[in-house]
């Protein structure tokens, strides 16, 4: 195996990082304060949104079971999402006492269709949860205009759709509640981070309670509350957990979101590199292509291969020095969902589907080293597979 592994998903963190995180030690406010503030205030205009919309937290995960809270999800409520899913936001759902509901997805586009969702609803269904797969919005106007039209609400997971847009508008300011992740694996890191965005006034006021203790938010950085006597006071108006984020991190996120245009703009070139590279290649076939008006993050690359090919497709890549993975294992067929019916659309999907390496730190030797080995381990393998 070589030793100059080619990722699958890397950040892109240095010197700019790196100067604005010394500045917020040197503030000596390292907790929750004025950069947290600001990275929620230029997270809301990247979306196109009210500030007072975006409540920024510590991961992902936590949103999506703030949002679960938010919307009253509890016992005898359904959920739907897709089986091709992140498994924290089946937790999210399970947690609450309700049921996860999985609907099938598009085998190609591994998102669902309206038909999808629409074959599972049920008087339970209280919510709706979609993610963008890859970075591509997906059917999320229709979806939308769905559970507009049934009085359900959306929940966009727009985990790896921090850039993504239909005809301008921002993914996650389609449903009532999105969340985005700032992980390590993902194209805006803090290391570990998280936005949420709330539609309703009411909602998205009690969400900052939600995410610090169900209390009401008092810090010592707050002019107001120090000018107060006894700002220590405190009322509780949730059983909630802690949430919230820090300046650190999010010192880092605001340098990584002016970073953005540059990030998706060469994971642009990576994915069109991949897309010409891989043309007439028998045996592989390549990411649909994007509907008019739709524009991708590009969070992933991903090919189709012969279920019986994909995974020794795998194993001779990674000889050769290439890593790469298949996102998001089928939830359906978790034992502790306690799902049974099969989804033909999900099951194909996650038997053919390959990420390949995706991220703005791969140089253009790496993307011809990464469709050479490609091209030939497909080819060897095909061939084999003829024989
Ligand atoms: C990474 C990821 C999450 C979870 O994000 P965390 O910030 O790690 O909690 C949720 N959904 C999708 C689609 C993801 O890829």
């Amino acid at each position: 195996m070589s030793d100059d592994l080619i990722n699958v998903m890397q950040p892109s963190l240095g010197e700019r990082e790196l100067a604005a995180v010394r500045e917020v030690f040197e503030s000596n406010w390292i907790g929750r304060g004025r950069r947290t503030a600001e990275f929620e205030t230029r997270w809301a205009e990247h979306l196109g949104v009210g500030r007072e919309h975006v409540v920024s937290v510590n991961s992902c995960t936590e949103g999506t079971f703030i949002a679960m809270e938010l919307l009253g999800v509890g016992p005898g409520d359904e959920v739907v999402l897709p089986s091709i899913s992140f498994v924290g936001v089946a937790n999210a759902i399970a947690s609450r006492g309700a049921r996860p509901v999985f609907c099938d997805v598009d085998p190609h586009t591994l998102n669902p269709r309206v038909a999808d969702i629409e074959a599972v609803l049920s008087p339970r269904t209280k919510a709706v949860v979609i993610l963008h797969y890859g970075g591509h919005p997906g059917d999320v106007v229709a979806i939308a205009a769905l559970c507009r039209d049934r009085g359900i609400k959306l929940v966009e997971d727009a985990a790896i759709a921090p850039d993504s847009r239909v005809d301008g508008q921002a993914c996650g300011t389609f449903g009532d509640i999105a969340v985005w992740s700032f992980d390590h694996g993902k194209i805006v890191v803090t290391v570990d981070g998280g936005m949420l965005y709330v539609r309703d006034p009411e909602l998205a006021a009690r969400a900052p309670k939600v995410a610090y203790l169900g209390m009401e938010q008092r810090s010592g950085f707050d002019q107001a509350m120090r000018a107060n006597t006894r700002w220590w006071d405190f009322d509780v108006t949730s059983f909630s957990r802690r949430s919230t984020t820090n300046d650190v991190l999010s010192a880092i996120g605001i340098v990584q979101l002016e970073q953005l245009p540059e990030f998706v703009a060469r994971r642009a070139e990576v994915a069109a590199a991949y897309d010409e590279g891989f043309a007439g290649l028998a045996g592989l076939r390549r990411p649909p292509r994007l509907p008019a008006g739709h524009r991708t993050s590009h969070y992933m690359y991903w090919v189709q291969l012969a279920p019986e090919l994909r995974d020794v497709i795998a194993r001779d890549l990674y000889a050769r020095g290439v890593y790469t993975t298949f996102r998001y294992p089928p939830l359906h067929q978790v034992p502790a969902y306690g799902w049974e019916t099969p989804l033909p659309g999900s099951e194909a999907a996650s038997a053919r589907t390959l990420l390949l390496p995706m991220h703005q730190g791969l140089s253009d030797g790496d993307v011809r080293r990464v469709v050479d080995a490609v091209r030939d381990c497909v080819t060897a393998r095909t061939t084999d597979l003829a024989a």
